[in-house]
């Protein structure tokens, strides 16, 4: 369809993954109002910014995205610009004073009346203390790429972790219905997806509000069977909650693939408790040893958080250790950001520069390890699910094996590829390997 004849529409989507479901669903939602997606955001007439209010940096983030998008308002076709997400249901009545650049703000509460929202003359829809969640009835536009998809199981999150101002945002958790989800991964994978990772606040928890309550395990073995799945990614598994039925469905091989992200923010017994995360640094271990011991070549991602109050040198000291043991295979790390109307908030922490400090040496840290553990993997065939172009050179495909999630983790870059089709997985021998990614040879035939 040219452009010019019907509304169009471009949405930048800040923040996590379950940030990017909520513009997919936008997008869709646009969509059926009869928008039409345009990817030059030069050529859009409305502009979305669906912003991630988690902490400090990503608001800043958050806001200086708005206000370049602004300038579209001059540099392009834009007349509305809207911002919507996690910012806007944490701050809405002082961004609606404050941000004269943007025309419409709506919080997650109220996604589903994005199309209502232009259509009316109102500036601001926000219901604090509600939170949107799709089902299958909603046709999300995929943003990801054909082949790959996030797929929200709940949302919301009934823990009170000290730091975290996520529950006060996005509410008490509330989970989809299994038959619901089952609908919803049948039909991307009849569109084309071979490659579904499931998302949370906190995955392990879902179908615990349920009536009758349901497990996560429940929930997977009905999604491995949806017949053309190729891969089952779990992302956000809480440390508690990753029990043996769990690890024996991930020992059970694809479509589940052996990879789990755990963030366990901490391994310091003094942090974790003032973080009320509901463990201790034994746990933490013990899981990565069972699931290391259990789950053949398993891969782990998790998170940590520097600079929390009560971390001094010592408990810093605890944590390097840990990485130094564990070696996670991927590795997040966020400097502590006081976050009002936490309980960490009125505790004392680190000054920020400490925190920044200690960031940057885990990194550095899991820097080598990421180098190491890759340096291993030379020389060995492995199975290679192909996304596009290389993002480096147009020489090369890319792609990414069971151990490497979309966007977060690394790339494996394909030599000899015959044809670029995403989603087909194909045998490649690893031929170099940098920090983060590798270089293999595609097995001819494969
Ligand atoms: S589990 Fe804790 S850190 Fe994660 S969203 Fe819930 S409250 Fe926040």
């Amino acid at each position: 369809m040219a452009v010019g004849s019907s509304k169009t529409v471009h949405i930048i989507s800040l923040g996590c993954a379950k940030n990017r479901v909520d513009s997919e669903v936008q997008l869709g939602l646009l969509r059926r109002a009869g928008y039409v997606h345009v990817a030059d955001p030069t050529d859009a007439e409305v502009v979305v910014v669906n912003t991630c209010g988690f902490i400090e940096a990503a608001r800043a983030e958050s806001l200086d995205t708005v206000l370049e998008a602004a300038d579209l308002k001059v540099t392009g076709r834009c007349k509305t610009l809207v911002v919507s997400g996690c910012m806007v249901q944490r701050y809405g009545s002082e961004l609606s004073q404050e941000l004269s650049e943007a025309d419409k703000l709506i919080g997650t509460s109220n996604i589903q009346d994005l199309p209502r929202l232009l259509a009316s003359d109102q500036r601001l829809m926000l219901e604090e203390g509600r939170s949107f969640l799709y089902d299958h009835t909603y046709e999300r536009s995929p943003s990801l790429g054909s082949h790959t998809a996030y797929v929200k199981v709940s949302e919301g999150c009934d823990r009170t972790c000290a730091f975290c101002a996520v529950p006060g945002i996005r509410g008490r958790q509330r989970s989809r219905a299994p038959e619901d989800l089952v609908v919803e991964v049948r039909r991307l994978v009849a569109n084309g997806v071979r490659e579904v990772s499931l998302v949370a606040q906190d995955l392990t928890a879902y179908g615990r509000d349920l009536t009758p309550p349901r497990r996560l395990w429940q929930l997977l073995r009905e999604l491995r069977k949806v017949p053309g799945i190729t891969w089952i990614r779990l992302l956000y598994a809480y440390p508690t909650r990753v029990d043996d039925h769990l690890i024996r469905l991930l020992a059970e091989g694809l479509p589940l693939v052996p990879y789990l992200d755990v963030p366990v923010q901490h391994v310091d017994d003094g942090v974790l408790r003032l973080m009320r995360r509901g463990y201790d640094g034994a746990l933490v271990r013990g899981l990565f040893d069972r699931l290391r011991e259990a789950v053949p070549g398993v891969f782990l991602r998790t998170t940590l958080l520097v600079g929390h109050p009560g971390e001094d040198d010592t408990a810093f000291g605890r944590l390097e250790r840990f990485v130094a043991e564990a070696r996670p295979d991927h590795l997040g790390v966020f400097a502590y950001s006081p976050e009002e109307s936490t309980p960490a908030y009125s505790l004392h922490a680190p000054p920020a520069t400490v925190a920044r400090r200690r960031r940057q040496r885990i990194l550095e840290q899991q820097q080598a390890i990421s180098a190491g553990r890759l340096r291993g993997m030379q020389g060995r065939e492995l199975s290679v699910m192909v996304d596009g172009l290389s993002p480096e050179t147009d020489l090369l495909a890319a792609g990414r094996h069971a151990g490497q999630a979309p966007e977060v983790d690394g790339l494996v870059h394909l030599a000899d590829l015959d044809r670029v089709d995403p989603g087909r997985v194909v045998r490649a021998v690893v031929e170099q390997t940098s920090q983060y990614d590798l270089l293999a040879r595609v097995v001819p035939g494969s």
